[in-house]
């Protein structure tokens, strides 16, 4: 198995489900089988998306 591309002196658990890249059990998010990374690429596109239904929800109701 390849190593953890975050900590290189553990092996690889599994594989992100997004990117595909190995990630070990000391990866934080490993239990939702995505890496660190895409983990917070979905906090800020829901962040994002939070966003924008909370402006057309303002315009829908305002506007
Ligand atoms: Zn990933
Ligand atoms: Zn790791």
């Amino acid at each position: 198995m390849a190593p953890c591309t975050k900590h290189p002196e553990q092996e690889a658990a599994s594989s992100c489900k997004i990117c595909f890249e190995p990630y070990c059990s000391s990866c934080r998010f490993h239990r939702l089988f995505i890496c660190d990374g895409c983990f917070f690429k979905i906090l800020i596109m829901l962040l994002v998306a939070m966003i924008i239904v909370s402006f057309v929800a303002w315009f829908g109701i305002f506007g």
